[in-house]
């Protein structure tokens, strides 16, 4: 199966990476070609534009930052749409507007190409080794024929419906980590201010109630002050703001989803743009 992979940044690089380990023939592109390289050592293609990249695959997937770097990819006569033979599957792995997402499959569909939305949980570290899981809208026919190379990045794969629904998914999950970062560097504030032990009073909250793995995991960055980026900051606000949008529509008002983009956005002011969101505690610090 040949597998294009648009977007090779934290996240794309190790999906492209394990299908590259599982012995797909693999084409990568990245707007900045340096991000390449780790793909181009293992001996897979590099292309010079998306629609190079796309052509002659049979799944083209796709995992940037937001809606406008996915509009550009995948749209006008460079993009990847344009490369894509009839029949072939565009899946869209990034976090993107639910609205995107359906305009974006329209325009698959317009050009007789398939389409999934197919955003993912887990992070850099499920990435690399394969252990994403996939969270899919669209019809089960293309999903069962994208399958193995979708089985070949990740642990899961969960058909939520039609099109659109794994970006809705997707939102609201990470509308709920969003909340629980926000609400954990507060809480790791409030124990360091106090002069308690702030490993401490870490382990407390890892081992009880709201012990989430994000919460376990982010509280030890927090602690370790340990912020190579595992997730940008600015794409947590991205997320944040995204889920408040769509579901603003459905006269649902994301009240702690407002409350929650704050920290980031103040994160990414302060310079913390390129850190991993844990980094968004060092500001209650100061
Ligand atoms: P990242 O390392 O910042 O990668 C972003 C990618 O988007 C890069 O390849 C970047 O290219 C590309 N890009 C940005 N703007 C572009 C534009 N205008 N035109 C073309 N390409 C553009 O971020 P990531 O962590 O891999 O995240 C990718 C997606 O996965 C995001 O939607 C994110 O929300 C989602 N996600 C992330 C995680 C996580 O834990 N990191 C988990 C689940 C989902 P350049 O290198 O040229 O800038």
């Amino acid at each position: 199966m040949k597998v294009s992979v648009l977007g090779l940044g934290i996240m794309g690089a190790g999906m492209a990476g394990q299908l590259a380990a599982k012995a797909f023939d693999v084409t990568g592109w990245n707007r900045n070609p340096a991000k390449a390289a780790s793909l181009a050592s293992l001996g897979e293609r590099i292309a010079t534009s998306p629609a190079e990249a796309a052509s002659g695959a049979d799944l083209v997937i796709a995992m940037l930052a937001d809606d406008d770097a996915s509009r550009s990819v995948w749209s006008g006569p460079g993009g990847a749409l344009a490369g894509m033979r009839r029949d072939a599957i565009a899946i869209e792995s990034s976090t993107l507007t639910i609205e995107w997402v359906r305009e974006l499959a329209a325009a698959a569909q317009a050009r007789g190409v398939g389409f999934l939305d197919a955003p993912v949980t887990g992070s850099k570290v499920q990435a690399e080794s394969g252990m994403l899981s996939f969270l899919v809208g669209g019809p089960v026919e293309l999903l069962e024929r994208a399958r193995p190379a979708l089985a070949a990045m990740s642990g899961s794969i969960a058909h939520l419906g039609p099109t659109g629904s794994g970006a809705t998914m997707k939102l609201i999950n990470n509308f709920l980590c969003g909340v629980q970062v926000a609400s954990l560097a507060e809480a790791m504030a409030m124990a360091e201010r106090s002069g308690l032990d702030a490993r401490q009073a870490a382990a407390v909250l890892s081992a009880g109630s709201p012990g989430s793995p994000l919460v376990r995991i982010v509280a030890q960055r927090m602690l370790d002050r340990a912020y190579e980026p595992n997730f940008f900051v600015p794409l947590m606000a991205k997320d944040l703001a995204y889920a408040r949008q769509a579901f603003a529509r459905a006269g649902l008002d994301l009240r702690s989803a407002e409350v929650a983009r704050e920290p980031f956005l103040a994160a990414e002011r302060a310079g913390f743009g390129d850190q991993d969101i844990a980094s968004i505690v060092e500001l209650l610090r100061r």
